[in-house]
């Protein structure tokens, strides 16, 4: 489909691939509340979209409204929020509902002062709010943008651990003027990035971009040596914290974590760091205090 002449044919490219390829999403879909899209970009930070897609429809069919989720208990948010991981979300999707409901009449606000100002939502949130919620034009950079800017345009195989400003200076020109094309630009981009542009294996051979990519035109250098940033997940403070919590899930009565007997495999000393950061975090509550019982 022809566009402006003034957009990058590149980013033609992917806005047409995007309208063929496009993955069926709920957040996606035009009856989709601006409360649902928030909640989608909030679990998405961190996590897959397979294992996101069915918390944030039991999410959605429970607490359609941030006044509903406002009217639940903090625990009841943490405990639905399953194994996403990174559970300070729940507890911060849970303050963010009471803030809509408190300073917005209860409606996600188009606005984004306003949004970066709610809990636990940063720039890139903010940004993919407008953008996905209002169809505004923003500039919308996570990871799988700026590894195909990056290798389309610059020849890089991988993003660097801190985007410079030429980097953002870059991508913010690439978006285009039109709301509707920045949307789906945006949406593109990103979705090129999670099913095809992949971090360690693109699969350039059914990439709308890769007549013209920078990187394939370049031999595709670099990947192989690149460090890998994956980190190490078992024994980690984060896997024990996560067992911790899946303990308390499951539970409906006060937990006794300390000596918990499927927690014998983790240090003392892990163990009682891991609950102190959990308590600290105001994830889990002390109920007792001889022996210490636990509860969401
Ligand atoms: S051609 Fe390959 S490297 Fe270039 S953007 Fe497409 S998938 Fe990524």
């Amino acid at each position: 489909m022809p566009h402006d002449s003034a957009i990058d044919p590149r980013v033609s490219e992917v806005i047409d691939w995007f309208a063929r390829e496009a993955r069926d999403l709920p957040w996606r879909r035009e009856d989709c509340s601006a409360w649902g899209v928030l909640v989608s970009e909030v679990m998405l930070q961190q996590t897959p979209v397979a294992r996101v897609e069915p918390v944030w429809r039991r999410w959605l069919d429970r607490w359609p409204t941030p006044a509903a989720l406002a009217a639940s208990s903090q625990a009841d948010a943490v405990r639905a929020w399953d194994r996403l991981g990174y559970p300070r979300r729940a507890k911060r999707l849970w303050e963010c509902a009471h803030t809509l409901v408190e300073r917005h009449g209860g409606e996600v606000p188009r606005d984004p002062d306003a949004l970066l100002a709610l809990p636990g939502v940063g720039d890139y949130t903010a940004n993919a709010i407008l953008a996905f919620a209002f169809g505004e034009r923003a500039v919308v950079l996570d990871t799988n943008v700026r590894r195909v800017i990056g290798r389309a345009w610059r020849a890089q195989p991988l993003p660097t651990a801190h985007m410079t400003r030429a980097e953002r200076e870059q991508a913010a020109a690439l978006v285009p003027a039109s709301a509707r094309l920045s949307v789906e630009w945006n949406a593109g981009s990103m979705e090129l990035g999670a099913l095809v542009c992949t971090a360690r294996a693109p699969r350039c051979g059914e990439c709308p971009l890769r007549d013209e990519c920078a990187w394939v035109a370049a031999g595709s250098p670099g990947l192989d040596e690149a460090p890998r940033r994956t980190q190490a997940w078992h024994g980690t403070d984060r896997q024990v914290r996560g067992r911790m919590m899946a303990l308390l899930r499951a539970a409906d009565a006060p937990v006794v974590l300390d000596s918990h007997p499927d927690l014998g495999d983790v240090e003392a000393e892990q163990r009682e760091r891991c609950l102190e950061s959990l308590v600290r975090d105001g994830l889990i509550q002390v109920q007792e205090s001889a022996p210490a019982t636990y509860t969401l």
